[in-house]
């Protein structure tokens, strides 16, 4: 079918992220037209259930009224203005404040800026900041997990893990590199238990920070759950023995809560469902249900008192940016959070939860299924070409790719990482929605599975 004058905008002035450039005139867009519940709406009229909240943010779907009310009155209010050199605004100390409140550990004051790299790339810079003034200028390295995703910026591209984050950028820097992936299923060795896994992960990471050397070593990144990187939950001991590790040669534990926060793994924070207690915690996304960019940054008492004494030495706290505690966006984040409570959407996600999780699960069971993997309302199915030996697909044979295009065509958006087709659905969708969903997701593996032969 010919491109419609939209579409034909679009491939002639747009370039596009995270797309194959040189296929974009051949295929073309889809271009979404609006918002309704957890449905999309393309140009044509066709509605589509949103399996993955967009890009795993829209938690409260695409049209609630109080989101909207508010960004209306705070634009009517005050469309914009800074927080530097001791500006505020009311929004953004209330949510400063409501931020600290729900924080899954003590934290100490919270940093704002506009996305999930903004968030990582300023936790990067407050991780050097904050051994500079304890007086540990040497700790500049930064670890991080292959298959991480953390963002795009240079600095948080480089603690991404994920070969197209780097290849041909010339990244990571030089600072920055990557540990073991904890994924079992995967990475676990023959007969090798999830605990023993989780053992030989932490042994590893301390051979490394030792092989570096202690006292050059800062930080470490991790998603509760790896998202971007195929939804990838670790065994349940992980996190308690990573940490004991990092705490023993001060390593600061930043947790990248971009797509953990606000309800998706049935805590308020990933970090509560994994047991993290991280020093540095970094959010966005859910935080506004993804209707404007906004992030933050929480920082710990000791690492706020350590950057602010500092700050006071030189002058300033030399990092913020322009929209750094935006107005409008701190008004829809407060007013999301406030949503989550009125509506008790984490009680919601509670109740749902272990449902979705047995449906993924009796996916699991089809012959094309490797692994199904997930918690809270944030799951994967790993496709396979042999069930018993965990082959993959071949490569050309794009089969998450395919899948992803079946459920298309069947109404449901859901993204393919590789063979990785990922589900992170509203957390508003109801028992009968999500029923619908994997009804369409059904349909979509039948037709898949027909063309395997
Ligand atoms: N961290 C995680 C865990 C993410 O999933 C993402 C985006 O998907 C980011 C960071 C980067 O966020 P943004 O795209 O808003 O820069």
């Amino acid at each position: 079918t010919p491109h419609t004058l939209l579409a034909q905008q679009d491939i002639s002035a747009h370039l596009h992220p995270f797309t194959n450039l040189a296929a974009h005139a051949d295929v073309g867009p889809l271009v979404i037209t609006r918002g309704d519940g957890i449905h999309v709406i393309d140009e044509q009229g066709r509605r589509y259930i949103e399996g993955m909240s967009g890009l795993w943010c829209s938690s409260l779907g695409f049209s609630h009224p109080r989101l909207v009310a508010a960004g209306i009155e705070a634009l009517q209010t005050l469309p914009y203005y800074h927080t530097f050199n001791h500006r505020s605004n009311p929004p953004v100390a209330q949510l400063a404040e409501k931020l600290l409140a729900l924080a899954p550990v003590p934290m100490g004051r919270v940093f704002f800026a506009n996305s999930g790299s903004e968030a990582n790339d300023s936790a990067v810079k407050m991780v050097w900041y904050y051994h500079n003034a304890i007086g540990k200028p040497g700790k500049k390295k930064i670890l991080a997990r292959h298959k991480a995703y953390h963002g795009v910026t240079v600095a948080a591209a480089s603690l991404s893990g994920l070969p197209t984050n780097h290849r041909d950028f010339d990244l990571p820097i030089d600072r920055i590199s990557h540990v073991d992936c904890p994924h079992h299923y995967r990475f676990g060795l023959p007969s090798e238990s999830e605990e023993d896994f989780a053992t030989r992960l932490a042994d590893a990471l301390e051979q490394r920070i030792l092989a570096e050397g202690p006292d050059t070593v800062a930080a470490f990144f991790a998603e509760p759950v790896m998202g971007a990187g195929g939804v990838i939950v670790p065994p349940a001991t992980y996190f308690a023995k990573i940490q004991a590790v990092l705490r023993k040669y001060e390593v600061l534990l930043v947790a990248d809560e971009v797509i953990c926060g606000f309800g998706r793994t049935g805590a308020m924070f990933g970090s509560t469902t994994f047991g993290m207690q991280p020093d540095i915690l970094t959010c966005a996304k859910a935080l506004s249900s993804g209707y404007v960019p906004i992030s933050a940054v929480m920082v710990s008492p000791a690492v706020h008192a350590a950057i602010a004494a500092n700050s006071g030495k030189i002058g300033t706290f030399g990092h913020g940016y322009t929209y750094s505690g935006h107005p409008v966006a701190c008004t829809i984040a407060l007013e999301t959070l406030r949503v989550y409570e009125d509506e008790h959407i984490l009680e919601h996600v509670q109740a749902l939860a272990p449902g979705f999780q047995a449906r993924l699960r009796a996916l699991g069971q089809r012959a094309s299924v490797g692994e199904a993997r997930g918690v809270g309302l944030i799951g994967a199915l790993e496709l396979v070409a042999d069930k018993a030996s965990r082959q993959s697909f071949a490569p050309e044979l794009k089969a998450g790719p395919r899948l992803a295009q079946l459920a298309q065509e069947e109404g449901l958006i859901v993204r393919a990482m590789g063979d990785t087709v990922a589900l992170c659905p509203p957390l508003i969708i109801s028992e009968a929605e999500l029923g619908e969903l994997f009804a369409r997701l059904e349909r979509a593996f039948g037709r898949f599975e027909a063309t395997l032969g």
